[in-house]
């Protein structure tokens, strides 16, 4: 049986996950990386993308998460993130509608048009929208 470690994610508003899982593979800002039991320490940032991991039952859960920061111990993964959803929660309506109104400012570049902004909120929306069709 492989063994397992605790993942944690927590957002400013509330715990998203709390529970042992085999592997955690997270969007790290330098590339994605995987966890297992026993790896080394390090600390890294997060990019805006998905974070997965194996469940106790070996079920892969797919979770959004909005950027942030990751600790690795040996026996424990925490990310610490700006907004992070479970697949279950992501409400593609609003996500869809998130997307086509980056999209929006992005084409129609009016002079007080934040095109960084627009551009960070249009990838937010399309990786809620991709986690949700994971597999
Ligand atoms: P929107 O423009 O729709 O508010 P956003 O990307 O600006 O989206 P965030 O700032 O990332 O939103 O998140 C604000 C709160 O709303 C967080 O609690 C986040 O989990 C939640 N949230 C945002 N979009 C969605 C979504 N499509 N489905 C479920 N929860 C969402």
């Amino acid at each position: 049986m492989t063994e397992k470690l605790f993942l944690e994610v927590v957002t400013p508003q509330k715990a998203i996950v709390s529970e042992e899982a085999e592997i955690v593979v997270a969007p790290g800002s330098e590339g994605e990386f995987g966890a297992l039991k026993g790896h080394t320490t390090f600390l890294t940032s997060l990019k805006i993308g998905t974070l997965r991991y194996k469940d106790v039952n070996g079920k892969e859960r797919y979770l959004f998460i909005n950027g942030g920061f990751a600790e690795v111990l040996p026996d424990k993964v925490t990310i610490l993130a700006e907004s992070a959803e479970r697949r279950k929660d992501i409400d593609v309506e609003r996500a869809t509608k998130a997307k086509e109104r980056a999209e929006r400012r992005l084409a129609a570049k009016t002079a007080d048009t934040d095109l960084l902004r627009a551009e960070v909120a249009l990838r937010r929306a399309l990786h809620r929208l991709n986690v949700k069709q994971a597999k």
